[in-house]
């Protein structure tokens, strides 16, 4: 493989870790990023303050090296604790093997640790401060603003890969120029962050090996831990209509909500309050675009790509799995950049679409339906299932969060085995028994690769 040069437009989660893998590679990368060095500055890692990690980022950050550091710093996370409307509590395991658990992380810490890892290989250089404003992909020119001086700048490039997130410029460039398909869907929710201190005593105020869950039909609040033994909450809820973000402003209407929909929550959030009021509304959307590259130019990889909502705790995941496809690929395909970046997009396009419908369907999972007995009665057979028909049978959420099988294979199996489900119910709607060769019938052959 010969060495290339590459410039990637910004340093979050998915950057450094590209980078990484291309300069482990012998290619030499430069990171443009319009925030400053957060390791130096005290600055938001933006978005979400912790996420959820699972076995496809665990994957990609093993291949690179990092795993082992960034797990010393992660907690793990069982399965979702359902707080209900009368304070009671009951924990629904993710999966049901020992390891079958994710992990909250840090955004920043982890940002942290992928830039310097990248730039610990020799062959990164991250530039902060240099924000994209436009590209000239006949030209191979980017012009850049420097966030210091306002100074605008124009540099060439060789390949250009945009790393720049959901609203990405590259993205912007690449559809106007290859007149690519894209569209971006506005969930109609956004979200807020909020904070459950520790105890003075310096101890968690709830159960640190979970994912705390309040699903209140059409909105929910989730919490994850924190290292400092605190909790960030996230609210999730409409933009708009008669109970939303653009309702719930005083303090009233906001201690109304929270004393009425989140009573066992608000004991816990002496900030609340001050933490609605002063912390920004995010807003949520899907970005299907398809392909992802131009020529052997430009090429789109994580959210730039597929940025997807947040309820299968999958983003990043799935911005990490993007990486190791793509190295694979360069593996495959040396030198043929035009190809590597033509097979990227032929098979990750639809991952990425995929795991976008699925992060969907999960928020109504997740907010409304987790505590219907039907939900509940689902659940069990499924997991009756998985244990009648190792390896054939695995729970979607399963699939998505403990394995690597493609995000559009996930999805196709998961229908099937929905149907399966619905076919058990019928014949028992109790549930209790389960006629195996009926299911074994209706089930693909095993699969070593999963
Ligand atoms: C509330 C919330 C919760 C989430 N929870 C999870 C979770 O639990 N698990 C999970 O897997 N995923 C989660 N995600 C998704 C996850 O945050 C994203 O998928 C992930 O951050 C994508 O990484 P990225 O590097 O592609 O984009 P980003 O992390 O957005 O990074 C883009 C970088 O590009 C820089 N940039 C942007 N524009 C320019 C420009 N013009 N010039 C130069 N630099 C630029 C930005 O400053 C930033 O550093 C969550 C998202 C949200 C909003």
């Amino acid at each position: 493989m010969s060495k290339a040069n590459f410039t990637l437009i910004g340093a979050g989660l998915t950057g450094p870790l590209l980078a990484t893998y291309l300069a482990q590679r012998g290619h030499s990368v430069e990171i443009y990023e319009c925030r400053p060095d957060m390791r130096k500055e005290s600055i938001s890692a933006g978005r979400s303050i912790n996420l959820a990690l699972s076995a496809r980022g665990n994957h990609a950050l093993k291949e690179v090296g990092l795993y082992d550091k960034i797990k010393l710093n992660t907690i793990p996370m069982k399965g979702r604790m359902i707080h209900d409307l009368d304070g009671s509590t009951h924990l629904q395991p993710y999966g049901q093997k020992e390891n079958e658990v994710i992990f909250s992380v840090s955004r920043a810490q982890l940002n942290m640790e992928l830039m310097t890892w990248a730039e610990e290989t020799g062959n990164v250089t991250i530039r902060f401060n240099h924000q994209l404003i436009s590209a000239d992909l006949e030209q191979n020119k980017l012009m850049f603003q420097l966030s210091d001086s306002l100074e605008e700048i124009e540099l060439s490039f060789t390949r250009v890969i945009g790393c720049d997130g959901s609203a990405s410029i590259l993205r912007k460039s690449i559809v106007e120029k290859a007149d690519i398909q894209y569209v971006k869907k506005p969930l109609g929710h956004g979200y807020k962050e909020l904070t459950i201190p520790p105890l003075e005593s310096g101890e968690f105020q709830i159960e640190p090996n979970a994912l705390h869950i309040w699903p209140r039909g059409n909105y929910m609040l989730i919490a994850l831990p924190n290292n400092d033994y605190s909790f960030t909450c996230t609210l999730f809820f409409p933009m708009a209509g008669a109970t939303s973000f653009k309702t719930v402003k005083t303090e009233k209407d906001i201690l109304d909500l929270f004393q009425s929909q989140f009573p066992d929550a608000i004991k816990l959030m002496p900030t609340l309050v001050e933490d609605f009021q002063s912390n920004p509304t995010g807003d949520l959307a899907s970005v299907y675009c398809k392909p992802w590259h131009f020529v052997d130019k430009a090429l789109l990889i994580g959210d730039a790509a597929h940025a997807v909502v947040p309820f299968f705790g999958q983003g990043m995941n799935a911005s990490f799995q993007d990486c190791s496809a793509l190295a694979i690929l360069m593996d495959q395909i040396e030198d043929e950049w035009t190809a590597i970046f033509n097979a990227f997009s032929s098979t990750q396009v639809e991952n990425g679409h995929a795991i976008a419908d699925m992060a969907i369907e999960n928020y109504l999972e997740m907010r409304d339906h987790v505590n219907d007995t039907e939900y509940k009665k689902r659940r069990n057979v499924e997991l009756k299932l998985e244990r009648m028909f190792p390896g054939r049978f695995i729970p979607r959420y399963s699939m998505v969060s403990f394995h690597q099988i493609p995000y559009s294979e996930v999805y196709q199996r998961g229908r099937k085995q929905f149907k399966i489900i619905d076919d058990v119910l019928k014949a028992d709607p109790s549930g209790q028994s389960i006629d195996k060769a009926m299911v074994e019938k209706m089930l693909p052959e095993p699969d070593s690769s999963n």
